[in-house]
């Protein structure tokens, strides 16, 4: 029996055109892959190496310029922004840079605003205790204005891991954390795939990517290595750049 991917990319271009007549920039060149349920899968490289585009192209965000990109059997590479939000209804959850999270709200309530949308009967209790999970059990009834871009990312995980997603698309969800909430918020997407769902995630501490399953090393719009069970001695040789963008990130 074959098992169908999550999610998989064929021959994906994606390029940006900066200016009139400047030369496009090709975030992706000709990027192949896929993941599995249950996967947990980390994408490292170096900065501008493609990580985020990646993602990007596969949750449907950024339309490849050739190529094909498809999400829960869905071909999302030509589909209208208005199909590919059904595919993410479907089960898609996505920590990106802008969180989507409403600020005037109490934290404990973006947790629950799916379901709320979804006239879902919701459960405060146990978004209490997934909150408490990550370190926010002194934040749930606060505003989420009021808080740190870093706990923030953690109430964007909070809401993922309260109807777990089939696949999680996280970009830099550990970029402004401390070592404690990260190693939180790393046992907590550890988890989510230990229960089914695919977990891919962007970072440029490999520390974090040595966690996963499987690593994507990208360099130049390209996956040009891929490491199965990977240690971080055996990413930091197969992704030195990115090393030395994490000494740079936190010093
Ligand atoms: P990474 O996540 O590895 O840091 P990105 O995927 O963000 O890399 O970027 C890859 C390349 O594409 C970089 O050269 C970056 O400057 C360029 N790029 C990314 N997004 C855009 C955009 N919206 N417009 C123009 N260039 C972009």
């Amino acid at each position: 029996m074959t098992i169908d991917p999550t999610a998989f990319c064929r021959e994906v271009w994606l390029s940006y055109q900066s200016g009139k007549g400047a030369d496009p920039t090709h975030a992706l060149r000709g990027v192949s892959t896929a993941v599995y349920p249950g996967e947990f899968v980390s994408v490292v490289g170096p900065s501008g190496s493609g990580k985020s585009s990646l993602l990007h192209a596969l949750a449907g965000f950024a339309r490849p310029s050739y190529g094909q990109a498809v999400l829960l059997g869905a071909d999302i590479s030509r589909s209208r922004q208005a199909a590919i939000a059904k595919v993410h209804r479907r089960g898609v959850g996505v920590i990106f840079q802008s969180l989507n999270l409403v600020p005037s709200l109490p934290t404990v309530e973006n947790v629950l605003l799916p379901s709320r949308f979804a006239h879902a009967r919701v459960d405060f209790g146990r978004a209490t205790s997934i909150l408490a999970k990550l370190g926010l059990e002194h934040r749930v009834k606060h505003r989420t204005s009021s808080l740190s871009g870093g706990e923030q990312q953690r109430v964007a995980l909070a809401r993922v891991l309260y109807s777990p997603p089939t696949i999680l698309l996280a970009d830099e969800p550990t970029g402004a954390l401390d070592t404690t909430s990260t190693a939180l918020v790393l046992d907590q997407l550890q988890q989510l795939a230990r229960n089914g769902t695919t977990v891919m995630l962007v970072t440029h501490d490999l520390a974090a990517g040595a966690l996963a399953d499987r690593a994507l090393v990208m360099r130049d719009g390209q996956i040009v290595r891929e490491v199965h069970q990977p240690t971080i001695q055996q990413l930091t040789v197969s992704a030195p750049a990115a090393a030395s963008a994490q000494q740079v990130n936190h010093g």
